[in-house]
């Protein structure tokens, strides 16, 4: 099956993965270049937000280290006393990485849905 070059329409061997008239890249590669391994997944996040926020968890799992340390800090320094402070920020966090208003992790890669 012959194909095409998307930007100067010259004919492309098979299987290259470069133009050789222009030098775009062809659709050979691109199953490999979007499928992203460390894409974090956003129904996890938020629901580890929302049950296990007072430990941090969902932002240790995004790579938020600092603020998952905060959140678990204040829950296990004050021997849990202030444990619902923790909760409810991990609880409304939640309920942003599933409403899509927090849709990176710290690297900056997408969430997955
Ligand atoms: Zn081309």
């Amino acid at each position: 099956m012959a194909k095409f070059c998307s930007s100067c329409g010259n004919k492309l061997e098979d299987g290259a993965s470069f133009c050789s008239k222009c030098g775009a890249k062809t659709g050979e590669t691109k199953s490999t270049t979007t499928y992203n391994p460390g894409q974090k997944s956003k129904i996890a996040a938020g629901l580890f937000g929302i049950f296990f926020g007072s430990l941090g968890v969902h932002n240790f799992y995004l790579g938020y280290n600092s603020k998952g340390l905060a959140q678990l800090l204040i829950s296990v320094l004050s021997c849990f006393l202030l444990s619902p402070i923790s909760a409810i920020w991990g609880l409304i966090e939640g309920i942003l990485i599933l409403g899509g208003e927090i849709n990176v992790d710290a690297n900056g890669v997408e969430l997955s849905d």
